[in-house]
């Protein structure tokens, strides 16, 4: 019975974060991979434009310097002219920080006027041999805070150089506008000699660069151009190419803002794969929960809240071969109790039921626990060994809590009837509990038949006996067709009269197998199988063929009573088949009364009412049966047409004296009948005393022992 999803949930939900999971780092990977190389290319690209930049910048001003070295060298002899003309060119020359003439001693005129001996002395050299060169780095003569590189073009006149003309470039300043320029993502680093010059991007602090610096210088390999830092994982590259005379210039895309984008995109997704899996949790746990909710249910009675058969089963079980302990199943079955629901209504039926779960779960001292396992039927378990006896006693109990009074909604009191089964589980007991709880129910049914306890204990011998009554319902069903059945009669005397006036016919079974048998004991199983259709068919033509005889024979007043069960009472084909059974013996409907009992009304009044007036209006007279036990009311008095009350013979039982509370209750049903128009009829009366106090009461007739038991018909005649 366990069916649980648990498992496949999991999977379920484990494969959804899986799948997310890898489609996440799936999408982040290629996501990634399309940046960097964007990136890459991007940063790639900014290299290239640098560069050029930086080699069309120096080529340029290298153009302009010879310009200008042409035209000294014609004026170089007048100082002045010289001086003026310096000045003139440098403030047209934007790009230069300062301009000068050298002269081949190493003196400088520089524009501004003012003049020192040359230090680049290398570079001086090499343009004074008649080489365009450009000088390491120096600090600048009139800003030393100024990093400058000097250009230095050999001036030429009549094929001998006179003197070097320098312009001094700040690159720091000239980069700084050319990438500035640019829509520069990353880094740009510019380098001379081993020595970073110019760092763009302010987030950069000092330290950081000097350290990044080295790092790139450390990784520049004698090659002239390429990749230095390549770093897949952070996306992380570092260009750098050769540029205009020695200078290197790198690009870094560290802390290119899509590759930040990227960052902060790996938390979005890993947010989104915990969201997922939170939500996986949350939902397994959803199911574990609505799981648990589910199986409780299906383990418990929606009204009682108490376990229900499942929950019984898998209990028996579990003392047995989980824990290894023997118990004791008692079932206990409420009598018909469906008929409480149609007479009581079924909210005072639920509120019994559940009274009755709350007393066979607070009743016991003994460690048990109570299950409601069908309609009208309880069950309670008591773990651990216990004799026959214990068991026997602890069920009389049981069957004692339930029997004592309930009240019903419309404060009415209510009794039940109860029959209970004993079935002792070992742990060594043949079967599981299935079987053991059919054992249970076995008995339980034995327990209806049983006189001296409303309980059965559950053993082979049972079984046996099940195999017994097999045997009898086989001879039963076939008793009509072998004539085992016949008709005994009780006569009814009546005071007014002061004679017989008629007789009850009560059915006899005389078996050949079981011998002469009660009605008690073979007229439930003849309702349970359905035969009682028949036989009652067979019972009121008997009894409507006896009748017309003794009418015949001179007591043409004379009435028979026929016993009639629910069954046929409420069967859809009842009346026809009374019509029929009336036309083929010819009796006359008035030599018939029925006799029906009260659970009639129970089952279904209004059928009952219905057939009951017909019968009435075919002329066949009725009588309420049994009045007194069962569930009676008076007002069932008035709710079918009856024209006799037979007051059953628990009524005689205190029945001492006229001035006994017994007296006083009959005589008020006595008066409540005739004044309903009812003949009273007082059962089994066996005494004397019993028939003056009747009498005294104002009962109408007798019936009893007291007169005759039911017998043949022959003897019967004779009692006329
Ligand atoms: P019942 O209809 O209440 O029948 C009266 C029962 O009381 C009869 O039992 C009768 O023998 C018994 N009785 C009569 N006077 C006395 C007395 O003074 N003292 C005592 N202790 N008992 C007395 P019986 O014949 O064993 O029938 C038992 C029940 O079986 C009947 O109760 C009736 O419910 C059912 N039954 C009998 N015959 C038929 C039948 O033909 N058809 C149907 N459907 N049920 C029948
Ligand atoms: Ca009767
Ligand atoms: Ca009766």
């Amino acid at each position: 019975m366990r069916t649980t999803k648990k498992p496949l949930a999991l999977i379920i939900l484990s494969l959804v974060f899986v799948v997310t999971v890898l489609f996440l780092v799936n999408e982040y990977k290629s996501e990634r991979t399309e940046t960097s190389e964007a990136v890459y290319k991007e940063t790639g690209e900014l290299l290239d434009d640098v560069a050029d930049e930086a080699n069309r910048f120096g080529n340029e001003r290298v153009g302009e310097l010879e310009l200008i070295a042409k035209y000294i060298a014609i004026i170089a002899d007048d100082k002045e002219e010289l001086q003026s003309f310096l000045k003139q060119q440098n403030s047209k020359m934007p790009f230069l920080a300062g301009l000068g003439f050298i002269s081949p001693d190493g003196e400088i005129m520089a524009a501004d006027g003012s003049r020192f001996s040359v230090k680049e002395r290398e570079a001086f050299d090499r343009a004074m041999s008649g080489h365009i060169t450009t000088s390491e780095l120096f600090n600048f003569e009139q800003n030393p805070d100024l990093q400058v590189t000097a250009i230095s073009v050999p001036v030429n006149k009549d094929g001998k150089v006179i003197g070097v003309l320098s312009g001094v470039i700040s690159m720091t300043d000239i980069i700084h506008r050319l990438v500035s320029d640019t829509s520069l993502l990353g880094t740009v680093y510019l380098i001379k000699n081993e020595q970073v010059v110019y760092t763009s991007g302010d987030e950069i602090s000092e330290a950081d660069s000097i350290h990044k610096s080295q790092r790139i210088l450390d990784g520049i390999p004698n090659a002239p151009s390429g990749v230095v830092v390549e770093d897949e994982k952070s996306a992380h590259y570092l260009f750098y190419k050769m540029a205009w005379n020695d200078w290197i210039t790198a690009v870094d895309s560290a802390g290119h803002p899509d590759m930040e984008k990227m960052s902060a995109k790996r938390w979005h997704y890993t947010f989104i794969a915990c969201l997922v899996l939170i939500m996986s949790i949350g939902s397994y746990l959803y199911i574990l929960k609505l799981e648990k909710r589910q199986r409780r249910a299906a383990r418990q009675d929606v009204l009682t809240q108490l376990g229900n058969l499942v929950k019984l089963e898998e209990d028996v079980n579990y003392f047995q071969q989980e824990k290894q302990e023997s118990s004791t199943i008692i079932l206990l079955n409420l009598l018909e109790f469906k008929n409480i629901n149609n007479w009581a209504g079924y909210e005072s039926g639920n509120q019994i039921l559940m009274k009755v779960g709350k007393r066979l779960s607070d009743g016991l001292v003994e460690r048990h626990t109570t299950y409601r396992i069908g309609g009208g039927e309880f069950a309670v378990l008591l773990p651990g060994n216990r004799t026959r006896k214990q068991a026997e006693e602890i069920t009389a109990n049981l069957c004692d809590l339930i029997q004592r009074p309930f009240e019903s909604v419309n404060h009415e009191t209510i009794r039940l009837k109860v029959y209970a089964g004993i079935r002792n589980v070992d742990v060594d007991s043949k079967g599981k509990a299935t079987q053991f709880i059919n054992d249970v129910v076995f008995a339980c049914q034995e327990a209806r038949r049983l006189t001296e306890t409303p309980y059965a204990y559950f053993t082979d011998k049972l079984e046996q006996l099940d195999s017994e009554r097999k045997l009898f319902v086989k001879e039963l069903s076939d008793a009509l067709n072998r004539g085992e059945f016949k008709l005994v009669y009780q006569p009814i005397f009546s005071f007014k009269d002061d004679k017989f006036v008629s007789f009850e016919s009560l059915l006899r079974w005389d078996s050949a197998e079981f011998g002469m048998v009660s009605p008690l004991e073979f007229i439930p199983l003849l309702e349970e199988s359905g035969m009682i259709l028949e036989v009652g068919d067979w019972i009121i033509q008997e009894a409507a063929l006896q009748v017309r005889k003794w009418r015949s024979e001179g007591f043409s007043e004379l009435y028979v009573t026929v016993n009639v069960s629910v069954k046929q009472l409420l069967d859809e084909s009842f009346i026809s088949r009374v019509q029929d059974i009336l036309l083929e013996t010819k009796a006359s409907p008035d030599s018939l009364v029925f006799e029906i009992t009260e659970s009639v009304v129970v089952e279904d009044s209004e059928k009952a009412l219905q057939t009951v007036t017909k019968l009435n209006d075919l002329g066949i007279s009725t009588a309420l049966d049994d009045f007194g036990t069962g569930y009676s009311s008076l007002a069932i008095l008035s709710l079918l047409p009856f024209q006799y009350l037979k007051v059953d013979r628990s009524f005689l039982d205190d029945l001492d004296s006229t001035d006994s509370q017994a007296a006083s209750v009959l005589r008020g049903i006595v008066s409540i009948a005739s004044g309903l128009g009812q003949v009273t009829i007082m059962e089994g009366v066996e005494t004397k005393e019993q028939l003056d106090v009747l009498k005294e009461i104002g009962a109408d007739r007798i019936q009893g022992y007291y007169f005759s038991k039911p017998v043949p018909p022959n003897q019967a005649f004779k009692l006329l």
